[in-house]
């Protein structure tokens, strides 16, 4: 399915389930939905979130900050923050295992979204790379090949994993 068809989809979803689930929202969900004209919804992440969350205006309507995907997550990589569910990559990557998704009852994030946390690397000038000099530590630790030798990042393979960034015995990365 297109990223666009799974974003309809996902519009068609969140109308029904949160109107008919939660009546104080409803007002919230008609603004988003219903208004004439519609409104243009932003959808820029306010935080880093977990991977297969809804797009951000509605995450910030689902999410409770109830935390039952902070204690789904093996590696402990979610943390609450002004109420919401943040994803921290420091010191972890995540390996998209669904545990978060398949614990949120409120379809904050569900396993039917896009399996990426939308993050992508960003290579500081510490990199031996862009020092003109050898290194294939992040091209080789990448799960998904997405790292080209000029570290051109392939935005269709990469999934926001992180482990680019923890690999890189430099710190020279960065996820934006
Ligand atoms: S489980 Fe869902 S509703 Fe609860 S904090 Fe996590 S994302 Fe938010
Ligand atoms: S997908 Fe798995 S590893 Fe990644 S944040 Fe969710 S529970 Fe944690
Ligand atoms: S480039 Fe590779 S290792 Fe880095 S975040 Fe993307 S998928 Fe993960």
């Amino acid at each position: 399915m297109s990223n666009k068809a799974m974003q309809g989809k996902n519009e068609q979803y969140y109308e029904a389930y949160l109107s008919h689930n939660f009546i104080s929202r409803r007002g919230l969900l008609r603004s988003l939905f219903h208004s004439t004209p519609k409104p243009e919804r932003d959808t820029t992440r306010l935080a880093h979130r977990p991977p297969f969350a809804a797009e951000e205006s509605l995450f910030l309507a689902a999410c409770t900050g109830c935390g039952d995907c902070v204690r789904a997550c093996p590696y402990n990589l979610i943390q609450i923050q002004q109420q919401k569910a943040v994803l921290e990559l420091d010191y972890m990557s995540c390996d998209l295992c669904g545990q978060c998704a398949m614990h949120c009852s409120q379809n904050a994030l569900n396993i039917a979204f896009k399996k990426d946390t939308e993050l992508r690397p960003h290579f500081a000038n510490d990199c031996l790379v862009k020092k003109n000099q050898s290194c294939t530590v992040c091209q080789e630790k990448c799960p998904q090949q997405a790292i080209s030798n000029n570290l051109t990042v392939n935005n269709e393979l990469c999934n926001g994993c992180g482990e680019c960034k923890i690999s890189c015995f430099l710190s020279a990365i960065q996820l934006v």
